[in-house]
Order: C-alpha cells, then structure tokens, then sequence
C-alpha cells in the first residue's frame, strides 16, 4: 500500500481532530501529485468506487475520455445513491430528471439536461460530442436521441426514493434541504491519463424536489465542468444556481491559467462566489481541480464536503476538502 508522505500526515492529523466542522480558511493547503500520472480525483464518497472504475483504464494506458466515463457510470448505476442516476431524488412533481456533462482533451464537448428514463445520461452526453454537431440537447429531444442511439429505457424511481418523495409531499412544511450531506452530492470526476491528456465528467439528478423544469449547473459547460488540456480541468458540487451565476468551474480553470495552484484556485473561486451570492451562508459549493501537472486541490463554503483521489503514490483515498465556514 503506497501512501503519498504528505497527503498521509494531513489527513491523518486531520483524523486525529476527528471534528468534521474542521476548518482551513483559505489555508494554502496544496494536494500535489506533481509530475506523477495517471491522477483521478472526484467528489465525494460515491468518488472512491467511481475512482476505482477510472483507475483500470488509466492505470493501463487508457484515455482519460474513457476513464471518465467509465468511473461516473458506476454512480448512476447504484441504486442506493440518491443524487445520481437511478434512485436519484425526483422533483417536486415525483419525477426523475438526470443531467450530465463530458469535456476531452480536445475541448470537444457534450451535455444532456432534464433527460427522463436513461440510466447514464454521461454516455448520452458522450453520444452527444460524438455523434452530433451538437453540445447539448435536452429534455424530450435528449430522450428521442438516447433511445435513437440504443440507450434502453428504465425506470429511475427506486421505492426508497418514492417513498421519500412521498413522504416529502406529505409535509406540512416541505423543507427544501438547505446545505451539503442531505442534498448536494453530484458526482464530478476528472483524470489526467498517462498520455499527460485531461479530460472530465458531471453527472446528477440535481437537487431534491427540485422545481420541474429546473436544471442545475451540472450539464452546463464552464459551469459544472470545465477542461482545457493546456491548463487543467475543475468539477463543482453543491447549489448550481451558485455554480452557475459564478460560471465556476471555467472560473477555476482560469485562475489556473494565471499560475494560481488547483488548490488556491478553488478558494478563489468559493470566494467569487461568496461574493456574488447574498445568500451564501445558507447554501453549499465545493470545486476540485486538477491541472496538467498531475497537482490537485478542492475547496468549499461550508465543511463537510469531502473528494477521492488516486494515483501511483496515493491509494484511492478520501481528502477532507477545506472550506471557508465551519458547521
Ligand atoms: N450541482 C447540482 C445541482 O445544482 C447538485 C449537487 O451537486 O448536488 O443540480
């Protein structure tokens, strides 16, 4: 078992604190795995299965596209995930609605939004840049095209889901879930592969009892993924709204291009959109990065927001993102 020195004494200091409102205000706490590829890096738990998936293209001269697409399907297809894919949370009207996101080294790139019925939205995205002169198709068009290009057609709904759903409506209040672990939890997975190429996949069902019709920043380019091969690539999670108001992940990109670390450009961008959200207190954004050096970094607004990595000195391990707020 390999363990990269560094990534091992923080997160094992952080594991001794055992606190998960742990807080690094805009540390300059950099993850490096400069000059090491292949690297994979996504968000949250559901990460490290999504990684693993990832790691035996990249690990055996894969491209990146593949490994990319490859990891995020194994979150749509596990049922018990209920922000990705099947048994994703529906929208307020009981209904599921998937939107996903797929970005090459070439910048090629394609997207399909409030797509009903389709069990990985990320190959239709895929279809999508490969198939059409398109970047994004949407609701009953996106579906037509799945259908049209072979994607069977399921029912994403799990009772457990349902029964949520259900009980949701039943309520007198019904609370629309405010920050992080209840809500946020798209899954966002970039890879460097051994060819030094980038590429980057989103994938969600977005937030829970969602209005119907709303489309989150996951399927949109620049906001919920961004890939320029030159430079480096960044996934979001959290209030897409947020996301997309501060174009995030283009955002962290470029912060990159202006020599910014990964790990210092997704501060900078949790700040931007601090800044450009009145309501930032209340809702939850993180953003990972990774550049073309193979360094990586993540941050967010509140703690608890957590990402996987893997590469040859570094076991699929879990990182405890910064963040700007403590619980
Ligand atoms: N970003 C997603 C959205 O707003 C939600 C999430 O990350 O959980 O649709």
């Amino acid at each position: 078992m390999h363990k990269n020195r560094r990534s091992f004494i923080k997160t094992s200091a952080l594991g001794a604190v055992g606190i998960p409102g742990i807080v690094s205000c805009f540390a300059n706490q950099t993850e490096t795995a400069e000059g090491i590829k292949p690297v994979v890096i996504s968000t949250w738990n559901h990460g490290i299965a999504a990684n693993e998936a990832a790691w035996k293209i990249l690990s055996t001269n894969g491209k990146a596209i593949d490994a990319v697409e490859a990891g995020v399907r194994i979150t749509e297809s596990d049922p018990t995930g209920q922000s990705v894919g099947i048994g994703g949370l529906p929208d307020m009207t009981g209904e599921v609605t998937l939107d996903a996101c797929i970005m090459n080294e070439a910048g090629d790139c394609g997207s399909v939004a409030y797509l009903k019925g389709i069990e990985h939205p990320i190959s239709v995205a895929r279809a999508v840049m490969e198939k059409t002169k398109h970047v994004m198709l949407v609701g009953d068009g996106a579906k037509d095209f799945a259908l049209a290009q072979g994607f069977p057609e399921v029912n994403l709904l799990t009772e457990k889901s349902k029964k949520d759903w259900e009980a949701w409506k039943a309520s007198e209040q019904k609370v629309l879930p405010k920050i992080n672990v209840e809500n946020h939890d798209t899954i966002g997975l970039l890879a460097l592969d051994k060819h030094g190429d980038l590429s980057g996949a989103c994938t969600t069902s977005g937030a829970a009892w969602k209005m119907k019709g709303r489309v989150g920043d996951s399927p949109i380019i620049g906001a919920g993924l961004y890939v320029d091969n030159e430079v480096g690539a960044s996934t979001a999670t959290g209030w897409g709204e947020a996301v997309i108001r501060a174009v995030g992940c283009f955002l962290v990109v470029e912060f990159m291009r202006q020599g910014h670390s990964p790990q210092k450009a997704c501060e900078l961008a949790v700040q931007r959109v601090i800044d450009k959200n009145p309501d930032w207190r209340d809702i939850q954004v993180g953003f990972i990065a990774l550049n073309k050096a193979g360094e990586y970094g993540g941050y967010c607004i509140h703690a608890g927001f957590d990402y996987a990595v893997q590469h040859p000195k570094l076991d699929n391990q879990m990182i405890k993102s910064g963040s700007r707020m403590s619980l």
